[in-house]
């Protein structure tokens, strides 16, 4: 039957993230609930049927967003919003705030969490493709106690992640884009909920008219965030030219084996449109590294 109610479940709200790791050891199938709008949409469909929820929102120290050294930590509760805003994030890290202005609409963004994103791991979700991008930490606790997660080996598949079950995301940590780097983030959103058709993250280092470092990260097309690495390495130690990028670009289809496609978007239009945004987002980076 067809539903647009969630089916019964028990409702937690602690006030310490020790509280919250007990009870997501404790309870269970109880699922941890930040900004609701991946995790409520599919309880109502009973897509997702969790006995109980944890609801975040309470914990305090969270929702932070500080600069130390040359990274930025942010806490899992930063809304979308919030990092799209903050001054430390759009000078320290600019692509992220623009990946995070992009999402859905402004209720979205008012509401949804860049922890809630990553543990959520939607292919089509725009933080994944970037945090990967950008060499990003995750980190996270459980009863086990705390761990560092690369963005790297995070991800591991449609809906999936490294993390254990109860664990919980408390914090992301990305690094300040360094003089002489670029990076842009150019997506194709699905008219309807913004999330990502195709797009792509591009990463970039310069020097001497040279590119020093490319990582480009395709999200959208695949099951997870792929990281297109033969095209980055065609670019690294050649001069930075309009030939050069759309060379690069055309490789991006090399990383997408296993391309998703749905009655919106074919693999094959997905995979064509990565090459596409591959070229404008390496053009920006470059721009922006000053080459
Ligand atoms: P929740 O919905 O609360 O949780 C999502 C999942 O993560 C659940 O499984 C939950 O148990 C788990 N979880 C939550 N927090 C944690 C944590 N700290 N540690 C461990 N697990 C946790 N996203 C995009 O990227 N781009 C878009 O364009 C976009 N468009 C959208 C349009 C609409 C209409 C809607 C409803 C959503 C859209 N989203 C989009 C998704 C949105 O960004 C969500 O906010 C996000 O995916 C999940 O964050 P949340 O805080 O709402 O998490």
């Amino acid at each position: 039957m067809y539903t647009t109610r969630p089916a019964e479940f028990a409702y937690h709200r602690p006030s310490s993230l020790d509280e919250a790791v007990a009870l997501l050891a404790e309870l269970e199938d109880a699922r941890p609930l930040a900004g609701g709008h991946s995790l409520l949409p599919a309880m109502k469909i009973r897509f997702s049927t969790p006995a109980a929820l944890v609801d975040l929102a309470s914990i305090p120290g969270l929702a932070g967003i500080e600069r130390g050294g040359d990274g930025i930590r942010i806490g899992a509760l930063a809304t979308h919003a919030s990092v799209a805003t903050s001054e430390v994030v759009r000078d320290g890290c600019p692509m992220l705030a623009e990946a995070a202005a992009l999402i859905g609409d402004r209720q979205v963004r008012n509401r949804g969490t860049i922890g809630g994103s990553v543990a959520h791991a939607d292919p089509g979700a725009d933080y994944p493709t970037v945090v990967k991008a950008l060499g990003a930490t995750i980190t996270a606790v459980g009863k086990s106690g705390s761990r560092e997660i690369a963005a790297d080996d995070f991800f591991t598949g449609i809906f999936t992640t490294a993390l254990e079950p109860g664990e919980l995301v408390t914090s992301v940590q990305v690094p300040v884009t360094a003089g002489g780097a670029g990076a842009a983030y150019v997506k194709h959103k699905h008219p309807a909920s913004g999330y990502a058709v195709a797009a792509v993250a591009a990463v970039v280092a310069t020097g001497g008219g040279k590119c020093t470092r490319a990582r480009l990260v395709i999200g959208g097309v695949t099951g997870v965030p792929a990281d297109a690495k033969e095209a980055g390495s065609a670019l690294e130690g050649s001069a930075v030219s309009e030939e050069a990028i759309a060379a690069a670009s055309v490789q991006v289809a090399g990383a997408l084996g296993g391309a998703l496609g749905d009655t919106y978007a074919s693999a094959a239009y997905r995979t064509h449109l990565a090459t596409v945004l591959a070229r404008r987002a390496l053009r920006t980076a470059f721009d922006r590294a000053g080459s």
